[in-house]
């Protein structure tokens, strides 16, 4: 039996508008005639340009914001396989400047933002640069993606680019803001929320923290008034279901409506938090206090619960979680926990893990203060596999995408791995 003639098979045709030829190799993620970068659609393998929200040929939702990595921020809602193993990086990316606000990526491209104010678009497949944005200031603070959309914060403003649409042109010189926002109070000094419709963003003001709410099509401000937290010492907020969390460092916390910008309700967990950024998984965040003690904070139908699930006896210098598992990173390895809290392994013999490790399925990887990524099975303390990602300072997390595994350091030295 042969094919219908008239089926289209999408995934072997490049699907830059322009160029439209033939890919003969299925796994091909650029293509050979024009050069393109493109992303394969998880469920039926199509072709797809970068950062495209649904497959042109099933039309099913291509989850292809992957930040599994993004700490203290919604987890991310493509959901990855176990990594069965890693390859060696081929060689270090020099990026030219300092790099030491995390990055963030979708299938396909890596967005590095760096010292010189700049921030470097690299294609996952070529590992080359495919643009760099300017912007007036250096950003400080996590970017976010969202449909095809970055929103970059730049001292007081905050710059949409509409890489979606761009990444498909030929001419890539000239990426113009799709829109920008300025706070009318100071720089924006916590990463940068998405969900569906907003982005949402905390600026200073003098002690004060303002949160606003930005509509992500047109940048305009989306609530009626800004939420005010009386200090400047406090935890990124914190994107759970349809509320925003925001807790001050003291212990004192506001649940905030995320459509309306309305205080539902505050909150006194009634002790300190530490730096420790905290990790948002499903609908419950996990915080870390300065005496070590892990709490969960619920949100369901009854409200809004606190409760502590698990006291290290070291120093918590990260955490990251799944739905399964809650992973923490301290100054002697790691420590994995089920969702409950309930330890299922400590490695105390490893070097420090200060970055949020990326729980995939059943296996963590977790980057080490040296560079290493450490591979671990849920089951078992000692890592399956130790692949050298980078040297340097490390300071910020690994980021994930449904082919690389990538990781830059405080140098703007970046190293993509593929994993399988
Ligand atoms: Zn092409
Ligand atoms: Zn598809």
């Amino acid at each position: 039996m042969t094919a219908s003639p008239l089926a289209f098979d999408f995934s072997c045709h490049c699907p830059h508008v322009a160029c439209g030829d033939m890919i003969s190799a299925p796994q091909s993620r650029v293509c050979p005639v024009c050069g393109g970068d493109l992303i394969r659609c998880p469920s039926c393998r199509a072709t797809n340009r970068l950062l495209s929200a649904h497959c042109r040929a099933c039309g099913k939702h291509i989850a292809s914001e992957s930040w599994p990595a993004h700490a203290g921020i919604k987890n991310a809602e493509a959901l990855f396989s176990a990594i069965q193993s890693i390859d060696p990086p081929r060689q270090l990316m020099r990026l030219g400047a300092s790099a030491t606000v995390q990055m963030v990526a979708a299938d396909g491209v890596l967005v590095v933002p760096l010292g010189d104010s700049s921030i470097s678009l690299v294609s996952e497949s070529s590992r080359r640069e495919i643009t760099r944005l300017d912007l007036p200031e250096p950003v400080a603070s996590t970017a976010a993606i969202r449909s095809g959309r970055l929103f970059a914060a730049s001292g007081k403003n905050i710059f949409a680019f509409d890489l979606a649409r761009h990444l498909d042109l030929a001419s890539r010189a000239e990426i113009g803001p799709a829109w920008i926002f300025e706070s009318e109070r100071g720089p924006v000094i916590q990463p940068l929320l998405a969900d569906a419709e907003r982005v949402y963003l905390s600026a200073r003001d003098g002690h004060r923290t303002m949160i606003e709410a930005v509509s992500q099509k047109s940048g305009a401000r989306m609530w009626a008034a800004p939420v005010v937290l009386e200090t400047l010492q406090a935890a990124p907020p914190l994107l759970v279901k349809n509320l925003l969390v925001i807790i001050a460092h003291s212990g004192d916390g506001l649940v905030v409506e995320s459509e309306s910008g309305r205080v539902l309700g505050k909150f006194s967990l009634g002790r300190r938090l530490s730096h420790v950024t905290p990790y948002v998984t499903g609908a419950r965040a996990l915080i870390v206090d300065a005496d070590n003690n892990v709490y969960e904070i619920a949100l369901s139908e009854k409200g809004l619960t606190v409760n502590l699930i698990y006291t290290h006896a070291a120093r918590i210098l990260t955490i990251a979680a799944s739905e399964e598992f809650i992973a923490i990173g301290h100054l002697s390895g790691l420590t994995l926990l089920n969702s409950r809290g309930n330890a299922m392994w400590s490695n105390d013999m490893l070097e420090s893990i200060s970055v949020a490790p990326i729980i995939a399925a059943n296996t963590i990887l977790a980057l080490d203060d040296a560079g290493t990524g450490l591979l671990f099975e849920a089951i078992r303390s000692n890592p399956s596999s130790r692949v050298k990602l980078l040297g340097g300072e490390i300071l910020t997390p690994p980021v994930m995408t449904h082919s690389s595994l990538a990781a830059v350091n405080a140098a703007g030295e970046l190293a993509i791995a593929e994993w399988r």
